[in-house]
This record gives structure tokens, sequence and C-alpha cells, in this order.
């Protein structure tokens, strides 16, 4: 089976609290983290997972985000740093469709896009208090690209499947990846951070390096992230995600800085 490599792509930061990537834990405390996109390499087509953030207004900020380097920038960018342009790449799995994931899909026209069914349909009408998050005004370009509408468990390519993982959404998906170092997942959102994965962890460091102190959470075998539909959803979600992936360290989270620069599997 094909083995591939996971290069997480940093194309831009956002400005959160604490408690927006742990559900009211630190709610004082801001954090700066990266907007992630994931390329796949070593396999016969060139895979990206999620496509950046939308522009910021005026103000510098989106729905209360402070954006830094947003917009089509910062995918085009990220993408140089690696030797490509938007035109290599041959598909793009949206894990979903918030505004800091499937922004910029026009730099994309020629790709295949692989969402999940679930998470389409519930883009047409999400909830009041994700409306402003979500991004129906894309979902008609969307649709006149080549659009997989994928089911639970769709293999995208040899050694890529996506699974549906609500909790986050109503219709996220994960990325299982098989690599040299056996099975890995790119979990989106529904798992923000490695202080969701572990939540004993007492510092979060930021993009700039700095340590900042965050309220352990002891007790918890995982903590939820501040933004998502349904918990109980996100619960079962979160141990197939260990259950597939077999190791924690083999979860790579949607927003944590210490994912930058980094390939994996690392050894
Ligand atoms: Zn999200």
């Amino acid at each position: 089976m094909a083995e591939y490599k996971i290069r997480p792509l940093v194309v831009a930061k956002i400005g959160a609290v604490k408690g927006v990537a742990t559900h009211m834990v630190d709610m004082m405390t801001p954090v700066v983290v990266p907007v992630l996109a994931f390329y796949l390499e070593g396999g016969p087509q060139k895979i990206l997972i999620d496509t950046g953030v939308v522009s910021a207004g005026e103000d510098g900020t989106f729905h209360g985000f402070p954006l830094f380097n947003a917009g089509t920038q910062g995918m085009i960018e990220a993408l140089a740093d690696i030797g490509l342009k938007p035109d290599d790449i041959d598909i793009v799995i949206i894990t979903h469709l918030h505004f800091d994931h499937a922004a910029n899909i026009n730099l994309f026209p020629q790709a295949q896009f692989i969402l999940q069914k679930k998470e389409w349909e519930y883009a047409q009408a999400p909830l009041p208090i994700q409306r402003g998050v979500y991004m129906t005004e894309i979902l008609g370009q969307l649709e006149s690209f080549d659009l997989v509408l994928a089911e639970d468990g769709y293999e995208v390519a040899e050694g890529v499947n996506v699974i549906c993982v609500p909790g986050h959404t109503k219709g996220q998906q994960a990325v299982v990846v098989n690599t040299s170092d056996g099975k890995y997942v790119v979990a989106g959102d529904l798992l923000y951070t490695y202080n969701n994965i572990y939540p004993e962890k007492d510092e979060i460091i930021d993009m700039f390096g700095n340590k900042i102190a965050c309220t352990p959470q002891p007790g918890h075998a995982f903590y939820p992230p501040g933004i998502h539909t349904d918990l109980t959803d996100w619960y079962e979600s979160v141990w197939r995600v260990l259950k597939i992936a077999g190791r924690r360290k083999h979860i790579l989270p949607g927003h944590d800085p210490a994912l930058m620069g980094r390939v994996f599997p690392e050894k």
C-alpha cells in the first residue's frame, strides 16, 4: 500500500482565546495559532487537506477572530515553500466548511474536491450559532467543481481514506493516512490542539515560541473544543479516531503550533 508523508503547511495566523480551543478553560488567555493545511506526499497524486482562511475585514478580523496573512496569498506562499503551485494539486480534501478551512477554493478549479455528504447537507442550513463561521457562499462554486460527496470510509486514493467524525460540526471528516509508521489521522478541528489530546498539559507554546500557561484538565481522556454541534457525537468520534490511529501521537490536531515545520511520521 502507498505510504505517505504528512506535511503541515502554515497558511495564516489566527488569534483566539485558549477557551476556544478547550471548552470554557482559560477564557482570558489569548493565543495565536496557525491556520493549517496538510500536504500528503509520496503517492501518485498530489493531495491537499484544507484550503486556508478567508481574508480579514478592514478591522483585521473575521467573525471576531484576528487574522494575519489571511486569504489566497498565504495559501499560495505555503505551497511555494514546498515547490508547488495551486495548479499542481490533484485532490483537495475539505475537512469541514468553516471559514478557516474551506476558503480560497478558487485557487484549485482543476482539482477533485472531497467533502462528506453530511457536511454538505449541514452547510445548507447550519445551526444559527454556526452561520457566521460557515462558508455557505461557496457551495455553488464547489458544486461546479469535480465535487465528490463522500460517505464514511471513502477511499480517496490507495492509503488515504476519509471518515466522518461529527462533533465539531455535523459532517466533519478526518483523514486516515497510511505511512511507514502505520496509520496517522489528520483530525481537523475535531481536536484543535494537543491540549485536547493530552488534557493534563499545562502549557501551549504559541506561534512565536512563547510558553503560555494553561489550566490542566487531569482526569479527562480527551478535552473538547469550545466550538461544537454535539458533544455526544464528539466523544464517540474521538474514541473512534484513537482506535484507528492506535496511538495518540498518530493523531494530528487542526491548529497546534507544535506541528509547524515538522513532517510525519518523524522516523
Ligand atoms: Zn472548525
